[in-house]
């Protein structure tokens, strides 16, 4: 009973927060916003992107057919599941809208990821979809995708340093963080519980520009406790350089943690371990396991990846954020045909996603808070996963 009412507190103070905006995000917004190829001139950035039914839930149906065209999908890595996900529905998306696919996964290593989509590029893909490993490190391949005339979209991660760009489709990075202080902040009761409660953070990949976003959201809404010292963070890693994860490897976030932990905690408790993801969030839950002898730390992660969802049923994750990587390659599969066929671009964010030489006109998918409570409702009935899968 108490979950529950704590849940419909924090929903409702989340929306509140959300509402609020993100303050500072990793980019600054530039000022003037770039010339973008076709530029959705009609339609002004929704400040807010359209809260409760992502347009992106509309099947890609009104998208013209993609017979003739073969489309280009670059992912990072099949080591984490969400990029498994993330391309299969890619793939499956545009094979039913009737596109040729060529889908590459990268493993991780730039150079692979771009030869990769130089190939893609020489061997006729009419456009490219891209979700980096390193975001400033396709810069080449841009220009000749560019200088071929082949539109580009950045998928989910932002593609730095080159105005060979056309589209952003991602979700509500900064909200993602958001979401996540704002849980921490409203579990402790920040603004009536006494404190002091101690706070630890692990981040994502530096070369992930989506990394700084997650970062700063969380901090942002936590910085105030910090500053009044109600969140004391003991290691005193408290930048985003500080507590980054390169690669975003579980096994990087162990040890940091590990070597944190028997630092700084053990003979203290830690209140809160604000991670940005599930792959780092999962290190921090083995090191616990392996060398705390503490009360156990409300933990923040972010994708509902199976062994974190698993892990918050088990109660060694308070929460997670869930990205349905359906809704977003829906989104994209959405773009592509409307690229192609020379309709206006659906985006809704055309200040935020500044990549160091044009804002990006971009298309960001609502994250949403899960949890123990409503995961059945958003994992399972959606059908995202099935009930085996979390056994
Ligand atoms: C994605 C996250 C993911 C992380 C590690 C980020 O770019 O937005 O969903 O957890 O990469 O793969």
């Amino acid at each position: 009973m108490k979950k529950k009412l704590l849940s419909a507190i924090l929903s409702m103070s989340m929306v509140a927060a959300l509402l609020a905006g993100c303050g500072s995000a990793a980019a600054p917004a530039a000022e003037e916003p770039a010339a973008a190829e076709e530029p959705a001139a009609e339609e002004p950035a929704a400040e807010e992107p359209a809260a409760e039914e992502p347009a992106a839930e509309e099947p890609a149906a009104e998208a013209p057919s993609g017979a003739g065209n073969k489309v280009g999908v670059s992912m990072p890595t099949k080591d984490l599941q969400r990029w498994n996900q993330d391309g299969a529905n890619m793939e499956k998306e545009l094979k039913d809208a009737g596109y040729e696919v060529d889908l590459q996964y990268a493993n991780n290593d730039v150079q692979t990821q771009l030869s990769q989509v130089e190939n893609m590029i020489s061997s006729g893909c009419s456009v490219l979809v891209i979700a980096a490993i390193e975001g400033s490190s396709l810069g080449e391949a841009l220009d000749m995708a560019k200088d071929a005339g082949i539109p580009v979209i950045a998928y989910d991660r932002l593609l730095m340093d080159s105005e060979a760009l056309s589209y952003y489709a991602t979700f509500d990075n900064c909200k993602v963080g958001t979401v996540q202080g704002t849980y921490v902040k409203d579990t402790l009761d920040l603004d009536n519980a006494a404190g002091p409660f101690n706070i630890e953070f692990t981040a994502g990949d530096p070369g992930d520009n989506n990394a700084g976003f997650f970062f700063n959201g969380a901090y942002d809404v936590l910085k105030p406790y910090i500053d009044e010292g109600k969140l004391v963070v003991q290691s005193g890693k408290t930048t985003f350089n500080d507590v980054a994860t390169p690669e975003w490897k579980t096994e990087t976030a162990q040890s940091e943690a590990e070597n944190r932990i028997s630092s700084f905690y053990t003979d203290k408790d830690i209140d809160v371990w604000l991670c940005s993801n599930d792959s780092t969030a999962l290190g921090v839950e083995n090191a616990l396991a392996a060398n705390y002898k503490g009360k156990y730390p409300i933990i923040t992660g972010q994708d509902c990846d199976i062994e974190n969802t698993k892990n918050m049923i088990a109660g060694k994750q308070s929460m997670s954020v869930f990205k349905d990587t359906r809704t977003l390659a829906s989104q994209v599969v959405k773009m592509t045909g409307q690229i192609l066929s020379g309709q206006t671009v659906d985006v809704n964010d055309t200040e935020t996603y500044n990549n160091n030489v044009i804002t990006v006109p971009s298309f960001l998918c609502e994250p949403v808070f899960a949890d123990a409570n409503n995961y059945k409702e958003i994992l399972l009935d959606s059908g995202y996963y099935t009930e085996d899968q979390l056994q």
